[in-house]
């Protein structure tokens, strides 16, 4: 889809630096603060926790990781730090799709569409590192930690609360951006309404070990009770994402480590060996929570406030990143003041970004909850169904080529940042 057009570029008009609020630093705000500061703006980041860099776990057993898309790594060129991401995150160059107990199987190879790789596996506090360390080098961000936004105020100006260390403080700004996560309570403060849908599934997080290297391949096999997804981190090591049914989760979590393993190797196959070891379980409810509206007068919602999705498909941050993608590209080069200053033109370029967004989340949304009640349902009718569609899968180029481009984050096209630039 294009970029819907907005009114004339004003930047250099204005007199006064303009500045942009973000609300919340975990991966999403960082990632927005480094996107939106260029074109000469202020940003400050407002952080409830501390940010602390975080010391590698020798191992990485009991490390959280993330696979990033093929836009998310040119969203990442365009910011400049891929070069410092590339070298700690772990190519996904296979994906290996199949469904327990059925015939089918389907493998979506990064050689087939001439690429390095389908996408990359980082631990998420490895990447929380470079972000922090490029936030730092940055003049135009402000990072304030131990911060609270306790309330916001758009319907005149735009001010935000905070409470810190050092009491009270407020700050006007010229937009708002609400990345405060899946719970957002500035999302609520100002009324936007949010649907949470419960999938009765629970997912169980880990790393693993297996007995020997293994190639750079991604396995994502559904079960009976959910997926189970395997993302390589390097040598023999795997991050495992176990979704299943809330009592078997619990199960799952009582055990010891021996039965654990046995159980998962008996879920998950062989096709990568022996499991030797495993880190520290996490497990979770999954939940979907998806905002009624992604704009408010000067405000705006990007990341998990927006849409927290089933990780199913592993899409949530690379969603994020293509709303601030989204954003960036609507404000590159236009003066938000000046937008201010004529409201029509600044409710334009947020209505741009409202329709811009809607349209790709559901379509992310329509193909994982699709994926899950396919995969995730136990009906003997539907057991054939699985089994054929990994089947066509594999021999239908078009059809593969699609998933593999949803997967990958251009699905729907994209603007200058999704491929490696600012402008
Ligand atoms: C098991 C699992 C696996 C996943 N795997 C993948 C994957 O492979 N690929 C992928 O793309 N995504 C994946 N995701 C999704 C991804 O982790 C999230 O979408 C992403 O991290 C969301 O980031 P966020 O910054 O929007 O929200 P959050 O990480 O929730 O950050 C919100 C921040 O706001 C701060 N905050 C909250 N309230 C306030 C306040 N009032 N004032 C100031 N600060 C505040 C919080 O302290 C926090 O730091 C996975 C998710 C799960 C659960």
């Amino acid at each position: 889809m294009g970029t819907p057009t907005m009114g004339t570029p004003t930047m250099g008009t204005s007199q006064r630096q303009e500045s942009i609020a973000i609300v919340g630093g975990g991966l999403i705000g960082l990632c927005a603060a480094l996107a939106l500061q260029h074109s000469g703006r202020k940003v400050s980041v407002i952080e409830s926790g501390s940010l602390l860099q975080s010391e590698k776990d020798p191992v990485g057993l009991n490390a959280r990781s993330i696979a990033l898309s093929y836009a998310s790594v040119q969203i990442f060129k365009a910011l400049d730090i891929w070069n410092e991401v590339k070298h700690l995150a772990s190519p996904i160059r296979t994906i290996h799709i199949s469904s327990k107990g059925h015939w089918g199987v389907s493998r979506l190879k990064a050689s087939d569409y001439e690429l390095e790789a389908m996408g990359y596996v980082i631990e998420s506090q490895l990447l929380g590192n470079c972000l922090l360390e490029k936030i730092n080098q940055s003049k135009s961000i402000n990072l304030v930690t131990r911060a609270t936004v306790e309330s916001i105020e758009v319907e005149h100006n735009s001010q935000l609360s905070y409470r810190s260390p050092d009491g009270i403080k407020s700050l006007q700004t010229d937009l708002i951006v609400i990345a405060d996560g899946a719970q957002s309570k500035a999302r609520d403060s100002l009324g936007i309404k949010h649907e949470t849908i419960d999938y009765e599934q629970s997912a169980i997080i880990t790393n693993v070990i297996f007995d020997k290297p293994i190639a750079a391949a991604a396995y994502e096999r559904f079960t009976e009770s959910g997926p189970l997804a395997m993302l390589p981190l390097g040598q023999n090591r795997y991050a495992c994402v176990w979704t299943c049914k809330p009592d078997d989760a619990l199960e799952l979590m009582a055990l010891d480590d021996e039965a654990f393993m046995q159980s998962l190797q008996q879920c998950f196959g062989f096709r990568l060996g022996f499991i030797e070891q495993v880190g520290k379980r996490f497990s979770f409810p999954l939940q979907r929570t998806e905002a009624k509206s992604l704009t408010q007068n000067r405000c705006v919602l990007i990341g998990n406030a927006a849409n927290a999705l089933h990780p199913v498909a592993g899409q949530g941050f690379n969603l994020g990143l293509r709303d601030i993608a989204s954003l960036q590209g609507l404000l590159e080069g236009r003066s938000i003041t000046n937008q201010v200053a004529n409201p029509g033109t600044l409710s334009q370029s947020l209505a741009a970004y409202e329709q811009l967004r809607q349209s790709e989340q559901t379509q992310v949304i329509r193909l994982g909850d699709g994926l899950v009640s396919l995969f995730s349902n136990d009906l003997p009718l539907l057991n054939h169904f699985r089994s054929a569609a990994l089947g066509l899968l594999d021999i239908m180029p078009a059809l593969k080529s699609e998933v593999a481009l949803s997967g990958m984050g251009l699905a729907t096209g994209g603007n200058a940042m999704m491929r490696g630039h600012l402008r």
